[in-house]
């Protein structure tokens, strides 16, 4: 119970950034900058992408001898 994301809050009273840990910028708070934002908005979405569809990712890596995956 200890692998568990920051929350946003936590963040918000660091003065550091989440994601490289060098000085936020007034601008992209709570990040350095908008590259730190993107990475950090990207695990978001990627977490929030595995709980939400617990099905397993959509096999479109290389189509072929692929599970029985039929969609109608
Ligand atoms: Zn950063």
């Amino acid at each position: 119970m200890s692998d568990r994301p920051i929350p946003l809050r936590a963040v918000r009273t660091a003065a550091k950034c989440p994601v490289c840990g060098k000085e936020v910028a007034a601008s992209y708070r709570p990040f350095c900058s908008k590259r730190c934002a993107d990475i950090d908005l990207g695990r978001w979405l990627k977490e929030g992408y595995r709980i939400e569809t617990d099905e397993g990712s959509p096999d479109d890596q290389s189509g072929g001898g692929g599970p029985t995956g039929q969609e109608r």
